[in-house]
């Protein structure tokens, strides 16, 4: 079975999702902010605010994990990706940081499936296409270093972010 096998992408709100952990983009005050940082503060309650103050904060291109309270989901795992300032700022590195430490957090939690929304595309400003193919070389890189999580989900809040994934996954499978 290839690595590839086990990603699949979904046109959804990630709040629905009932996986092991989602990925939030969150902010490094671990603010709850607008985007799908305030859908899954919304969805999970107001315990999460209060997770979320109680860690302090998360520096970029790190990941810090608190329950999903009401959500289906057991964890969110906080993921703070760059804003993005014209990518010569170190942006892509700090974008595959998250993606690769949220993927260890869900192996210390012992997660068997994870979701992952389009880190960094929405307020931080990072070219869409350019920041699917990081998340998808990254998340295939880990994959082949390591069995767990089984299933791994990105998770796009639009049909046009779906395409921009499915047609990346098609051109990785070529690889
Ligand atoms: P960032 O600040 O990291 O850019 P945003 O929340 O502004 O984060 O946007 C990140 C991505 O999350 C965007 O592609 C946006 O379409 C998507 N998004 C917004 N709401 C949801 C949701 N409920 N589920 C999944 N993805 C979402």
């Amino acid at each position: 079975m290839s690595e590839l096998d086990r990603i699949a992408v979904i046109v959804d709100d990630i709040t629905r999702l009932e996986v092991d952990a989602i990925v939030n983009a969150a902010n490094a005050e671990l603010e709850a902010g607008g985007g799908v940082d305030g859908a899954i503060h919304d969805a999970a309650g107001p315990q999460l605010r209060t997770a979320c103050r109680l860690i302090g904060g998360c520096e970029p291109g790190d990941a810090v994990a608190t329950p999903g309270f009401q959500l289906p989901a057991r964890h969110v795992i906080h993921a703070v990706g760059p804003v993005w300032k014209g990518g010569s700022a170190n942006e892509r590195m700090v974008l595959a940081s998250c993606y690769r430490r949220a993927l260890t957090v869900s192996r210390e939690l012992g997660c068997t499936s994870i979701a992952f929304p389009c880190i960094s595309t929405g307020v931080y400003g990072y070219p869409k296409h350019d920041a699917a193919l990081v998340a998808i070389d990254t998340v295939r890189d880990d994959m082949r270093a390591h069995d767990t999580p089984r299933e791994i989900i990105f998770c796009c809040h639009r049909q046009e972010d779906g395409e921009i994934y499915r047609a990346g996954l098609r051109a990785g499978r070529d690889k």
